[in-house]
């Protein structure tokens, strides 16, 4: 196995055996919370995966107890995008009104999991614990989950104002009404309920989470590359032509509308009403500073 470490340390590349990269979010004390460092390391780990041709099946894992916290609300410890080399087109970042943050939200979310979402070689989902709001996008955009039995999955934007996370894939995983349940009480489920709905492939105890999915990974990584992209881009496109991008990008435009009524409301993309009381502390305190930032700035 080879492990390399970036000069951040929030994501990890390791080829764990022949024609398998995984790739592991290293953020367990912030329980793999997702940053803009973090998207942009992801975003390159899996282009590096995609571009080496020896690599036939990469593995997406998080250290820790859990698989991911969903997105960092926490500002990035200061970085911004200018310190990220932008991926997508869309641009505007600096723009006024809901301009900037459409841009971004299509840029760091939509555009980036649609990105993940079509990459050319198999993905599995590798997850344990926690998969929280934004968290649940990075596993859907893996073509196989792996779940660990204590696996919990959960999307609670409804309770911020918000009709669900970015990357709107739901009723595709869950089946309409499960998805309507599942948006709508904000209920977390378990894996073995995901699975009996269709998003999970695996369920496995937590202790074999690892070997389980390299295991499978490993099967799959001695089929013929071009045949398993091919089947891939196969399933893919079913979807596709089922008109998942249409519906998703319908349900980008009604999050924004909601991020602009909250914005009106608020002053803030969300309610903060229904942020656990730590991070809406946090939440707060960053929107009255950015406010008395542009206040004295004129
Ligand atoms: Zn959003």
């Amino acid at each position: 196995m080879t492990a390399e470490t970036g000069a951040s340390a929030q994501i990890r590349y390791e080829t764990p055996a022949p024609h398998v990269a995984r790739i592991v979010m290293a953020r367990p004390e912030a329980h793999n919370a997702q940053g803009l460092r973090m998207t942009y390391e992801l975003n390159a780990a899996f282009d590096r995966a995609a571009h080496d041709d020896a690599i036939k099946v990469i593995i997406l894992a998080g250290d820790g107890r859990n698989f991911s916290a969903g997105h960092d609300l926490s500002g990035d410890g200061g970085e911004t995008w200018r310190d990220f080399g932008t991926v997508g087109t869309w641009a505007g970042f600096d723009a006024q009104g809901a301009e900037a943050r459409y841009g971004r939200e299509m840029e760091i979310y939509l555009e980036m999991c649609e990105r993940w979402r079509n990459l050319s070689k198999p993905t599995i989902a590798q997850v344990q614990g926690k998969c929280i709001a934004g968290g649940l996008m990075l596993a859907w955009v893996c073509d196989l989950i792996v779940a660990s039995d204590d696996a919990t999955f959960k999307d609670p934007v409804i309770d911020f104002g918000i009709c669900g996370v970015e990357f709107f894939n739901h009723p595709w995983e869950l089946g309409i009404r499960k998805a309507k349940e599942f948006l709508f009480t904000a209920d977390e489920i378990g894996a073995a309920e995901a699975a009996a709905h269709g998003m999970v492939n695996r369920v496995v105890p937590r202790d074999e989470l690892a070997a389980a999915t390299l295991a499978l990974a490993e099967k799959i990584a001695a089929k013929p590359a071009f045949a398993l992209k091919a089947a891939k881009q196969a399933v893919n496109h079913v979807q596709d032509v089922q008109g998942r991008r249409n519906a998703q990008m319908h349900a980008f435009s009604l999050h924004h509308l909601l991020h602009a009524h909250n914005e009106l409301i608020y002053g803030m993309p969300m309610d903060p009403n229904g942020l656990p009381e730590a991070v809406r502390d946090k939440v707060l305190a960053r929107v009255a500073r950015a406010k008395a930032a542009k206040n004295a700035a004129g």
